[in-house]
């Protein structure tokens, strides 16, 4: 197995500059003014704090944690909490955006936020990773809340993260508050489907939009980069659809089997091994990214932000990229996939399968009344296809690409409800 990179970022990935060219570009289109621009490019909360970490040889690190609101205008705050080596401020502050944008699409009733703590989490014990989360939800206790700010899974952290989260929160509280954090242990106020929610989602509208490219699932090839929380579904489910998937990588490598690859038995070999590097009947990929320049009709970046960018968009080959991850394409990248005919469904469509189904599991827990899980895989299908065909008519109505229709709805949506509440003074 190859040795583990420290850093899983692409240096040239700017997610900020790119967020506020997005938003630029639905302001422009929506001829909203300047002042709407700044309001909504600026995050209204931020907060960064030390984290003390005692580690399990006695001797104290400190690390940084964040957690950026950017807009609250619909509802408290809502987002992922992520523990990377790489997090920055500004990859917080973007990735709080995007989530503004999401859930203003999808329709679920939060502003958007996100959180982050800079640590390679894959170098810490379970115990260090507990005291890490403890002492960062207890830092901001004051800012988080059913009512106020809800994170839940992102890279790095799980439903065990989220199940400490809820533990330290509502000790502080006095009362067990379930509704703190989303993505949480079934066992323990989460809810069905919520695991592999975002998968589903993602192919929820991957099928949408290969069906509108009039290509049929059964003849149709497909290559994943990741194959963790949003990766690993998305290809089981692609496979579920008949659809044939080619390539996946993960951290480690990539494989690649021109005749398919067998998902159940692969997803056995991950299990095994914690890779899918060396699985049976594929060939190793030498170069892990070059997954991402295969001839395939499908390519679904599943991975971290800026994997697609200006070095490598003109050698893409792929019809359609479904965004599993938050960020995968550089806005340098995307004009280059436009001027080549690609099409590219955003993040903040293509993956809010997992935020539909937090929203979910919120209502749920504040109602204490548990929905089955036929109820919630209909209602996030019902959700994904409505989004899909409207973000899908905006753009071929206004003659815009799939982000710049998604994004100015969103937009439009965010800004509505921020002239309705008025200023306060
Ligand atoms: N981290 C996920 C995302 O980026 C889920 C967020 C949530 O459920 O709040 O959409």
């Amino acid at each position: 197995m190859t040795t583990l990179q420290t850093h899983i970022l692409p240096v040239s990935a700017d997610p900020l500059a790119d967020a506020h060219t997005q938003l630029r570009s639905a302001i422009d289109e929506l001829g909203y003014d300047d002042s709407i621009f700044e309001m909504l490019a600026l995050p209204r909360r931020e907060v960064a704090v030390s984290v003390p970490l005692r580690r399990d040889d006695g001797s104290i690190e400190i690390l940084r944690g964040f957690r950026v609101q950017h807009n609250l205008s619909r509802g408290p705050g809502k987002g992922g909490l992520r523990y990377s080596p790489d997090v920055t401020l500004d990859e917080v502050r973007a990735l709080a955006m995007w989530m503004t944008w999401k859930c203003a699409l999808l329709d679920v009733p939060y502003g958007g936020a996100k959180g982050g703590v800079r640590i390679d989490p894959r170098n810490y014990s379970t115990p260090e990773l507990e005291r890490v989360t403890r002492r960062y939800t207890s830092e901001l206790s004051h800012v988080l809340g059913p009512d106020t700010d809800i994170p839940a899974p992102d890279i790095g952290t799980d439903e065990k993260t989220m199940a400490w989260m809820m533990d330290t929160y509502s000790v502080s509280q006095g009362r067990t508050t379930l509704g703190v954090v989303t993505g949480k242990p079934i066992a323990l106020g989460g809810s069905v489907g919520r695991a592999d929610a975002t998968s589903r989602g993602v192919v929820h509208i991957a099928l949408c939009a290969l069906e509108t490219l009039q290509i049929t699932t059964d003849h149709a090839t497909a290559a994943v980069q990741g194959f963790g929380k949003v990766g690993r579904g998305a290809a089981r489910f692609l496979w579920d659809a008949g659809v044939k998937v080619v390539a996946v990588s993960d951290l480690y490598g990539a494989i690649f089997c021109g005749g398919g690859l067998h998902i159940e038995a692969l997803e056995e070999h991950v299990e095994r091994t914690g890779t899918v590097v060396g699985f049976s009947g594929t060939d190793a990929i030498e170069c892990k990214d070059d997954l991402l320049l295969l001839a395939v009709d499908l390519l679904v970046p599943a991975a971290v932000e800026g994997v697609i960018n200006g070095m490598n968009a003109g050698q893409v080959k792929a019809k359609l990229i479904v965004e599993g991850a938050n960020g995968p394409t550089t806005t340098e990248a995307d004009s280059i996939l436009a001027d080549n005919g690609t099409i590219v469904v955003p993040d903040i469509l293509a993956n809010a399968g997992g935020v539909i189904v937090s929203y979910f599991e919120w209502v749920q827990a504040n109602q204490s009344y548990w929905w089955t899980l036929q109820e919630v895989d209909d209602r996030l299908k019902a959700r994904m296809y409505a989004a899909w065909n409207r973000v899908h008519m905006h753009a071929r109505t206004r003659g815009l690409t799939l982000r710049t229709a998604a994004t100015s709805l969103a937009v439009h949506t965010v800004a509505e409800a921020h002239k309705l509440r008025g200023l306060y003074p």
